[in-house]
């Protein structure tokens, strides 16, 4: 996705050692992503940066909520999100690569900019299903579903299970 501006992190300007940023994603991140899914939220990102003269060691805690579809009912349902990751980019001017875990960034950059991360990190986070607790689903979606459920899942005829019993009978005569 498009990096936003408000995820750049200036740090040419940092002494090597420890540093914290907060940032919270809204609406406007939700907007920015690709992910249809994701119909807004609320996710508190806490990031550590950890400067050394070769290394930028970012660490990432995403809490919050994502607002999604229940997959059972299809109704609006804030799915809480926990989520951590790890990335790290390299100062040394190497060769940008697309290694995942590794990014060299270029000799004349001075600031990194973390909402691919960001997404990333949502992502990795949210469950593959997301469904309503017990008993919260939509109610008049809840009684279609049971309706069906019922019509699929018939309990046995106790007629054809005499029938069964007589043949085996049958059988075993
Ligand atoms: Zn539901």
């Amino acid at each position: 996705m498009e990096p936003l501006k408000d995820h750049s992190i200036e740090f040419t300007g940092l002494k090597d050692g420890l540093h914290e940023f907060r940032f919270v994603l809204g609406q406007p991140f939700f907007d920015a992503t690709a992910e249809e899914e994701w119909q807004g939220g609320q996710v508190a990102m806490h990031v550590t940066l950890e400067k050394s003269s070769t290394l930028l060691v970012v660490d990432m805690t995403a809490t919050g909520t994502v607002n999604v579809h229940c997959d059972r009912c299809d109704g609006p349902l804030d799915q809480a999100v926990k989520g951590e990751q790890r990335q790290i980019f390299s100062l040394s001017g190497g060769e940008p690569t697309d290694d995942d875990e590794l990014v060299n960034l270029d000799e004349k950059a001075h600031s990194i900019n973390l909402t691919h991360y960001f997404y990333e990190c949502l992502r990795l986070a949210l469950p593959i299903r997301h469904v309503h607790a017990a008993g919260q689903c939509d109610p008049e979606v809840e009684k279609v579903l049971n309706k069906l459920i019922v019509e699929h899942d018939p309990t046995p005829d106790p007629r054809w299970e005499i029938l069964k019993d007589l043949q085996n009978k049958e059988r075993s005569s």
